[in-house]
């Protein structure tokens, strides 16, 4: 006889602290019309307590506002800090759902063990976001049409909260969520964007923290990104530290390359890049779309004669918060790279279409990439 045993995720563990000042539905009706990205914020935030004696601890959801800190806590010094990005998506029937938020709970630990802090379990990880979603549901928008891509932004973050200015992984951590409404990422829809190719800096290096979802990798990518801003473009490229060649991602999206032939190529995963969740599904959605995905080393030289000859026909970024989005042209001091061929982007808006048609409950999901929160 074979014993199955079901995986469960309860909330029941996290204790409930309701605000006593909620937002008004007025209020957030008419933030939840017109929310933009990473500017509001909902009535509450998980929060989960971990010491080295304790492990673990005083899982809660309490009124979101601002933390206590310590000035010597170590993540204000040193920057011991990993977070995550995943999204809340309210379906027609009015339940609410998120996209694969196992892989989300295996890369925080994978960033964790990097940065010396603490694994959180997929039972807290997931019941946070339960947890947390269980208060605020309500901000969580409903999409007008298919072409409404509104969403609950969740952030999950881990800091290191002990009082201590000695250089050592710190005794005390503190891991929260909280969840911001969201609208479209870039305003120009699914317009081309365009890319700076930064000629000095460097967002990751071999045997260093590219592959960890941190704070320091972003704080790193500001100058890079302050360059492009200055030069029209909305992110930064990074080529690889070692021979400045390769190809590695965007500040915060990973990269694919469209070619003639059906060849969908993204560079092959390394310590110096992050595997997104959003690059690990396209991938898979690929195939299903009659191309033919490869993992492996590109250069930028690849991409500067396969735009010209007209062998790469599209060039696009993905993410959670972005979904893909169609890079338009690569800048740098020197030079501008466009595609001869294409410019229709048919491949990155089919993709596109799929992964929001999966995520928002509009098409099968076939691979159980959802999990529901609500
Ligand atoms: C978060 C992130 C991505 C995208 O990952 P998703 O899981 O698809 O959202 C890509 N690159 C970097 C550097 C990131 O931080």
């Amino acid at each position: 006889m074979v014993i199955t045993v079901e995986k469960t995720v309860s909330t029941d563990h996290f204790a409930i602290l309701p605000s006593n000042q909620p937002t008004s539905d007025e209020i957030r009706d008419n933030i939840l019309k017109n929310p933009g990205f990473g500017t509001h914020f909902t009535d509450h935030m998980a929060h989960v307590r971990w010491t080295n004696d304790a492990g673990w601890h005083g899982h809660e959801v309490r009124p979101y506002g601002p933390l206590t800190l310590d000035p010597a806590a170590s993540v204000l010094h040193y920057g011991q800090e990993i977070f995550e990005g995943i999204k809340a998506y309210r379906h027609a029937d009015g339940s609410i759902w998120t996209f694969r938020p196992e892989k989300n709970a295996e890369r925080f630990r994978r960033s964790a063990r990097r940065l010396a802090l603490p694994e959180l379990s997929d039972e807290d990880f997931i019941g946070s976001l339960k947890a947390l979603l269980a208060q605020d549901n309500a901000w969580v928008p409903t999409p007008k049409d298919a072409s409404d891509e509104c969403s609950l932004y969740l952030r999950p973050f881990m800091i290191a909260s002990e009082a201590f200015l000695g250089v050592r992984p710190a005794h005390e951590v503190d891991y929260y969520v909280i969840a911001s409404p969201a609208a479209a990422y870039f305003k120009g829809g699914i317009d081309p964007v365009s890319i700076w190719l930064s000629s000095h800096y460097k967002r990751a290096a071999p045997g260093g923290t590219g592959f960890a979802k941190c704070g320091g990798n972003y704080a790193a990518s500001l100058a890079a990104q302050k360059e492009a801003s200055a030069n029209n473009c909305s992110q930064v490229a990074f080529l690889d530290a070692a021979e400045n060649k390769w190809i590695e991602e965007l500040g915060g999206m990973n990269l694919f390359f469209v070619y003639k032939d059906g060849r969908l190529v993204t560079p092959r995963l390394t310590d110096t890049i992050l595997e997104g969740v959003t690059r690990n599904s396209v991938l898979t959605l690929a195939k299903d779309e009659g191309l033919t995905p490869e993992e492996r080393a590109i250069s930028i030289d690849e991409w500067r004669d396969g735009a010209a000859s007209g062998e790469i026909t599209e060039v696009f970024a993905c993410g959670t918060a972005a979904v893909i989005t169609p890079v338009g042209e690569l800048v740098s001091e020197d030079e501008r790279i466009r595609l001869t061929a294409g410019g229709d982007n048919e491949v990155a808006k089919r993709l596109r279409t799929k992964l929001l048609n999966l995520q928002y409950g509009r098409s099968e999901d076939q691979y159980g990439w959802l999990t529901q929160l609500v």
